[in-house]
């Protein structure tokens, strides 16, 4: 038996209880969590924002160390570091083909079955996102475990398997940002924490961070903001102020809302490109008139994970990481236990901190 916060029902609060988690069957692999982050599509899945079915444990950003492997698994082997990886490749669908792997057809596959019960009455319970790392302990298929490269710290790494590998993509996979490039990024979270240091990265500049909260300007400075801007009605006039007049060359938006999205679109220099990060409901719908599509020229993209391929892009997060490039510890503003995770939800809905991180 382990501990787990179990979500009952959408919009019912997490009970922390213990869960039966069977050994691993052919192909599979137990992993004893070292840390979760509790990221922002948690919540969208915690309130029906994002579906999945139910009961579940969420959580799918964690690291930890390999217990146990089921028949027939090669890659990893018991004491071996890993962090999860939520959207696992088949490598053989139409999208695998593509080299497209965070669009694999069959990423989802691990959260439409159950994989544990509750200690209490029995009842089956759902992975979310095939992960379910807010639980002391995991089982998940071979190919959503990614073995940690070495000098990373385990509890710290968690981060790198949604907040960094989707904020770095986002910045040079999806809106392949270049040396000196302008760059408005919105919302100051994890993932926007994440692609204000890929920014740096890629040295560009100015990099201007944009969000609700005032508290957030010196976690947005720290990862390499030049200008931070609290959101407001007037937030595309001011990116255009400081970008000579012309609006950023790239617009990255980490928070999945329409009036949101407008904003970033608005803010994007004539022929820039706008990229969208941030998970919104089907409810959010943005508009844009066919001449100021023409006009304007710009290119409006989403990106799914960062469009990372997680087994080529985590070697070189952990060589920006040993260099010193990439600063995992200072995205994590609060350290917490399984019980701390609806505290970090609603500080999350009221956009207070970076990550959150459960370490077990
Ligand atoms: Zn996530
Ligand atoms: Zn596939």
């Amino acid at each position: 038996m382990v501990r787990a916060a179990v979500l009952p029902a959408v919009s019912q609060p997490l009970i922390v209880t213990e869960i039966e988690i069977p050994a691993p069957g052919p192909g599979q692999v137990r992993v004893r969590l070292a840390a979760a982050g509790v990221c922002h599509s948690d919540l969208s899945l915690s309130n029906g924002t994002l579906r999945q079915p139910v009961p579940v444990v969420l959580g799918h950003e964690g690291a930890g160390t390999v217990i146990e492997v089921g028949e027939g698994v090669t890659a990893v082997a018991p004491g071996d570091r890993v962090v999860l990886n939520w959207a696992p490749s088949c490598g053989a669908c139409h999208f695998c083909a593509l080299d497209e792997p965070w669009l694999c057809a069959n990423a989802g596959a691990g959260a439409t079955a159950p994989y544990a019960k509750l200690a209490s009455d029995g009842s089956e319970l759902y992975a979310g996102l095939g992960t379910a790392v807010f639980a002391e302990e995991t089982v998940v298929p071979e190919n959503a475990i990614l073995p940690l490269p070495d000098g990373i710290p385990l509890t710290d790494a968690a981060l790198l398997g949604c907040a960094v590998l989707t904020g770095y993509g986002a910045v040079h996979h999806a809106a392949r940002v270049r040396g000196g490039e302008s760059v408005a990024v919105f919302g100051v979270g994890g993932v926007g924490l994440s692609v204000l240091q890929s920014a740096r990265i890629a040295d560009a500049g100015p990099v201007i961070a944009v969000d609700v909260s005032p508290a957030k300007e010196e976690l947005a400075r720290a990862a390499g903001a030049t200008d931070f801007l609290l959101a407001s009605d007037d937030t595309a006039k001011q990116i255009r102020k400081l970008t000579g007049g012309y609006g950023a060359d790239v617009a990255i938006e980490c928070v999945g809302r329409a009036d949101t999205i407008r904003t970033a679109w608005s803010s994007t220099r004539r022929g820039g490109r706008t990229t969208v990060v941030g998970i919104g409901g089907a409810d959010q719908v943005v508009t844009f008139s066919a001449l100021e599509l023409f006009y304007f020229g710009r290119t409006l993209s989403g990106c799914v994970y960062g469009n990372s391929d997680p087994a080529r892009d985590l070697p070189v997060l952990a060589e920006h990481i040993r260099a010193g490039r990439l600063d995992l510890g200072a995205m994590v503003t609060e350290r917490i236990g399984l019980e701390g995770i609806p505290a970090a939800f609603s500080a999350m809905s009221r956009g207070v901190g970076g990550r959150a991180l459960v370490v077990f």
